[in-house]
């Protein structure tokens, strides 16, 4: 069976038992949410604060035995006032020496994207499911997931972004509980939900861009941009003349 259905399954088993304890309703089932608040009061006063407490827990973490195998966490970067947060699997050998989200050719190939969208790295916010890089690159453990994600959610929460972009299949489906594939999931709006009783939040699948580099071929590069355009649309934003391609 796929690696990431495991996982999948695994999360999803944790978080209905801990919403089951704690008398939350699972994700997807609560009432219909409010219209989302304008963004006006954003950042929050106290988003800054969290976002930098949380890179100082994250840097001291031993929850997993990722802890002790990192040069240097990754605790995720960008704009506080993010209208678009991209969300990857996990740091890899460039991202581990830095400390920083996707510095390496994924990550090269992730700033043009940006850029084709008319925006600048610092105007969004990049962070990962693990914080820290598994040996070899090996795929996310259940436990090591379960342990991290926790982080990711708060970031989130803090930030409040318009929409999440999931790059790559684990991405998408630990943030939608979901086991299908990323050929389904991508190229739609799903729902994102940050937390119980407030509206959720507009996610957007997409493939990975270490996955387009291995499988850069013009459908797959068409697949990725007719992905952000879409958010582009939701944001209202304008789709830069050249990048339409
Ligand atoms: N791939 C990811 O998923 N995240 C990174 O930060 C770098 C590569």
């Amino acid at each position: 069976m796929d690696k990431d259905v495991d996982i999948a399954k695994a999360v999803r088993q944790h978080l209905e038992m801990e919403q089951f304890f704690t008398g939350f309703a699972v994700k997807g089932k609560t009432e219909a949410p409010e219209p989302r608040q304008e963004r006006s009061d954003f950042p929050a006063a106290n988003c800054v604060e969290e976002l930098e407490k949380l890179v100082n827990e994250v840097r001291q973490c031993r929850k997993c035995e990722l802890g002790s195998l990192r040069t240097n966490a990754v605790p995720g970067e960008g704009s506080p006032r993010a209208r678009i947060m991209f969300v990857g699997e996990a740091p890899g050998a460039d991202e581990d020496a830095q400390g920083r989200p996707f510095v390496g050719r994924a990550g090269q190939l992730l700033d043009r994207i940006i850029a084709a969208c008319g925006l600048k790295r610092s105007d969004v916010y990049i962070g990962n499911i693990l914080k820290c890089r598994p040996p070899e690159n090996r795929d996310p453990r259940a436990e090591e997931t379960i342990s991290c994600l926790p982080y990711l959610q708060r970031q989130i929460e803090a930030i409040n972004p318009e929409i999440i972009v999931a790059l790559g299949a684990h991405a998408a489906k630990m943030l939608l509980n979901s086991t299908k594939p990323i050929g389904q999931l991508r190229g739609q709006f799903h729902e994102y939900y940050a937390d119980f009783g407030r509206p959720p939040i507009k996610l957007m699948a997409t493939f990975h861009p270490a996955y387009l580099l291995r499988n850069y071929v013009p459908e797959n590069r068409k697949r990725v941009w007719e992905d952000m355009k879409k958010v582009l649309a939701e944001l209202g934003l304008p789709v830069p003349q050249q990048s339409k391609n």
